[in-house]
């Protein structure tokens, strides 16, 4: 019905972007408020998909993951509007989706409203070409997202590592299929070009996989360490906007930050698949930006988290810095015991590194022919925190 590039049903009017903002200590009534502004007069009989953001298994309230009553709420909605909704994710590699969506509470409310709850990793992909792309030739998307007419991307609120935030547009990259998201991550620098691949490569891929509507979670947020060894942030806020570049921008400074400084948005902005100019953007209510509660934002230099402890990351997935770093704020005091005359004590994660100081610890796959220059090396795609700790403490902590 709806060409994810094509016509938007929430868009009517040829005016500019709207985005809509509100706040509350409920968010399932925060949610229903936001989406009563649109005009959902163009839903009947639509097929819906839900993309939040169900990457790893994390309660409800930690700022990992979408806040169940967001979706709950949302599910309401747009069966009021007379529309099929079903929710769908492919999380990072090495998670188990069904553990995923049991713990985030997202099973429960589905259940509750015979909302189906779809792995798109069980089906094979669709390839997709982006043909506008710098870094990219193709993409690899689940199936799935060609079964419906709307998308609707439901991000969290968060800090990113290696992206400065993920909103509406970065979490669409849980629509790429498997391990195939992996591959932006590996991705050489663009000749002539100081932005880090994956930027490019997320700008990309908004040219051909971006959603109808961005329903932004920021109930409870992350900052920090994102997108999940930071820390919870409470804004109470929901932020919904038909045009999910004009919706992240807003978020952008609801945390205290901007799109100019998201490079992909950036990128993309400059490349005109939506807009980012805060002034193009109307937004209600008037006094939105009283809800404002700037984000940390995430170290540059991780030593400032982790005293005595230098990371050496080089294009590494999210998978593989959430490991270490939730491995870290456990054990980095057992760590810096098991090297007692290393200050700092080295750690590599990620791809391409060339000269890794003596001693390092390697951890992950990307990282395996430094086992054969004798590095102390943790394998796994991504790896998991039993197997750091076994290798560095075989007898237990
Ligand atoms: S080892 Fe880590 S950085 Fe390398 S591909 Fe796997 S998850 Fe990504």
């Amino acid at each position: 019905m709806f060409n994810i590039l094509g016509k938007n049903p929430f868009v009517t009017g040829k005016e500019g972007p709207r985005v809509y903002v509100t706040q509350g200590p409920d968010a399932y009534d925060n949610t229903q408020r936001a989406l009563g502004s649109l005009d959902l007069s163009g839903l009947k009989g639509a097929r819906i998909l839900l993309k939040p953001n169900i990457g790893r298994p994390s309660p409800p309230g930690a700022g990992v993951t979408t806040n169940p009553q967001v979706i709950a709420a949302a599910i309401d909605v747009f069966v009021q509007a007379g529309a099929r909704v079903a929710i769908g994710e492919s999380p990072i590699v090495g998670v188990n989706l069904e553990e995923a969506y049991d713990i985030c509470g997202v099973t429960k409310i589905a259940r509750a409203r015979n909302c189906p709850l779809i792995d798109m990793d069980k089906r094979p992909f669709v390839e997709r070409p982006v043909p506008k792309g710098k870094v990219i030739e193709s993409l690899q998307v689940c199936a799935d997202v060609d079964d419906f007419d709307v998308i609707v991307s439901m991000p969290v609120m968060k800090m990113h590592m290696h992206t400065h935030v993920t909103l509406s547009i970065k979490n669409m990259k849980g629509c790429l299929w498997r391990r195939s998201k992996v591959k932006l991550h590996m991705l050489p620098p663009l000749e002539g070009d100081e932005n880090k691949p994956i930027n490019i490569a997320i700008a990309d891929m908004s040219s051909v996989l971006r959603p109808h509507l961005a329903i932004i979670d920021g109930s409870v947020g992350m900052e920090g360490l994102g997108p999940s060894a930071g820390k919870a942030k409470k804004l109470d806020v929901i932020v919904v906007g038909a045009d999910p570049f004009a919706a992240d921008s807003v978020a952008c400074q609801l945390m205290g930050t901007c799109a100019e400084d998201t490079p992909h948005l950036a990128i993309a902005g400059e490349r005109g698949y939506g807009v980012i100019d805060m002034d193009a953007i109307k937004i209600a209510p008037p006094h939105w930006q009283d809800w404002t509660k700037p984000f940390d934002r995430p170290p540059n230099n991780l030593e400032i988290e982790f005293p005595h402890i230098k990371v050496l990351d080089k294009n590494s997935c999210s998978a593989c810095q959430s490991t270490l770093l939730l491995f870290l704020k456990k054990y980095a005091r057992q760590v810096l015991d098991y090297y007692p005359d290393q200050d700092p004590v080295h750690i590599a994660i990620g791809k391409g590194h060339d000269q890794i100081p003596d001693n390092t610890l390697c951890i992950g796959n990307c990282l395996l022919k430094q086992k054969d220059r004798g590095k102390n090396f943790v394998p796994g795609c991504p790896p998991v925190t039993s197997e750091i700790l076994k290798k560095l403490f075989p007898h237990g902590t």
